[in-house]
């Protein structure tokens, strides 16, 4: 479904990707590892169109996606959901769900309220409170809640464990899980190697803008070099 093919980004002198081809199956979870300053977060970007390539190609459905605008990409059904939340902290949960809406056209917008609040109990107890005083948890939760009420058929997910309990990891990766059972495709992006690869069908290392590893989930957890370098030992 999706498809990057040796794809290189420059910011300025630095060579962030350098020629990396990957691919998102229709249905699958893809993780996408490695340390920091790896590239993770810039492929993401980059397949949001919100930072341009030097070389390389990327399809969705087998059409060229390289000419699309970040909006159109979005209605293509690739939506992001960046690191760090970004909610819009005076607007309450129920303001900051409806505006993941904002460009759809069809009629379906309370059905899928509904559904994405059956992903989050606990956006349902707050939903008339203002974003900025939930928990860091409950902000992943309405920006993952935002992202899903654009109907993604990829979601692109930057760091969804980040500075979150363990207990927490744990939820938010369940549901991950769900979302993609219920035919959301899933492009996530993690530190936490061990979790990302629990839940996924196939992953990609990335080492300084390259991919150093792919392989089945199952077989990346097995194997020796990543439980040395990501999974601690
Ligand atoms: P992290 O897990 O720390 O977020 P990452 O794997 O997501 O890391 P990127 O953020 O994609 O890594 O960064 C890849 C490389 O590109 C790094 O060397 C980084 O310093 C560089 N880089 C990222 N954004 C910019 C920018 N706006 N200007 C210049 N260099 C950048």
């Amino acid at each position: 479904m999706l498809k990057l093919s040796n794809v290189h980004v420059y910011y300025g002198h630095v060579h962030a990707l350098r020629g990396i081809s990957i691919t998102v199956e229709d249905g699958k979870i893809v993780s996408l590892l490695g340390s920091n300053g790896a590239g993770k977060s810039t492929t993401l970007k980059f397949i949001s169109r919100l930072i341009h390539p030097k070389n390389g190609s990327y399809e969705m459905d087998g059409k060229s996606m390289l000419k699309k605008s970040p909006g159109n990409v979005v209605k293509s059904g690739i939506i992001h959901c960046p690191e760090n939340r970004r909610v819009f902290p005076l607007f309450t949960v129920e303001e900051n769900l409806r505006m993941g809406a904002y460009s759809r056209k069809d009629k379906n917008i309370m059905e899928d309220l509904e559904k994405v609040l059956s992903y989050f109990p606990r956006l349902k107890e707050r939903i008339k409170q203002k974003a900025g005083t939930l928990s860091g948890g409950e902000q992943q939760m309405l920006a993952i809640g935002r992202s899903l009420m654009g109907k993604p058929r990829i979601l692109l997910l930057d760091e969804p464990s980040l500075g979150l309990a363990p207990i927490l990891v744990k939820e938010i990766f369940a549901i991950i899980k769900r979302i993609n059972q219920d035919g959301t495709s899933i492009l996530l992006v993690e530190q936490n190697a061990n979790m990302a690869l629990s839940i996924s069908d196939y992953a990609y290392v990335l080492e300084n803008g390259n991919i150093a590893l792919e392989g089945n989930s199952k077989d990346l957890r097995n194997n020796d070099e990543v439980r040395r370098l990501y999974l601690g030992g």
